[in-house]
């Protein structure tokens, strides 16, 4: 019995000893590349840069997550608060209180929104693109790009990102629009919009 004893107070000294030990190297051992790795996708994030897209369409289907981690949005400040919305609807001569039920919609899974917010058929209106809906196909983008004030966007939502070593998307487009940037808000895009999901996204896709 003693002899057993014994022999489990020297297992439970040579397993704290070797844990001892384990944590020591840890502690005082270089970074391994894994954590050099984690850190660094911790400091670090994929994003696209809205001067050089051209809302090609491969953000749908290059991502590695489907639907897309990529999403539209519309940045209030560039906007133009049109009754016509070329992001929203197809057609350029349309009366306004014709466009909800009439209006052609440019996004396939209709989640281009419009709120009147002065009152009135013809007034201002907020345009929006409903996370939960949009599958980053760049048509509302592509349009507001080409005919608009440049407001509609598209961006990585770091939330739905899963930040892999290399972006497919990255690895897709013909423009070399997607960069690793530091997760810092550098300017509009990188920062109000990116960061501050709540204002960008409202609830989680
Ligand atoms: S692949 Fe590049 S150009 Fe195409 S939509 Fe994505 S970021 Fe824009
Ligand atoms: S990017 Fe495509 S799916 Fe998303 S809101 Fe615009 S038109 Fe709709
Ligand atoms: S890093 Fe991965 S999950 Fe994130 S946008 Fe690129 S492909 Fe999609």
């Amino acid at each position: 019995m003693s002899s057993r004893r014994n022999y489990l107070r020297l297992g439970g000294q040579l397993l704290g000893a070797v844990t001892l030990g384990g944590a020591a190297f840890r502690l005082f051992s270089p970074p391994s590349e894994e954590a050099d790795f984690v850190a660094q996708a911790r400091r670090f994030a994929w994003q696209i840069d809205p001067e050089k897209c051209t809302s090609c369409g491969l953000c749908e289907t290059s991502c590695v997550r489907k639907p897309s981690a990529v999403k539209a949005l519309n940045d209030p400040k560039k906007c133009s608060n049109c009754v016509v919305c070329y992001g929203h609807i197809t057609e350029t001569h349309i009366d306004s209180d014709k466009i909800e039920s009439e209006g052609h919609r440019v996004c396939p899974v209709n989640a281009v929104t419009r709120i009147n917010f002065s009152g009135g058929t013809d007034g201002m209106f907020l345009y929006a693109q409903d996370p939960k809906l949009c599958i980053a196909c760049g048509q509302c983008t592509r349009r507001c790009n080409h005919h608009g004030t440049r407001s509609m966007f598209l961006a990585i939502r770091p939330d739905l990102c899963l930040g892999c070593n290399e972006c497919a998307i990255a690895v897709a487009c013909p423009h070399d629009a997607i960069e690793r940037i530091p997760r810092e808000p550098v300017d509009d895009y990188r920062g109000d919009y990116w960061f501050d999901s709540n204002y960008m996204m409202g609830e989680s896709a």
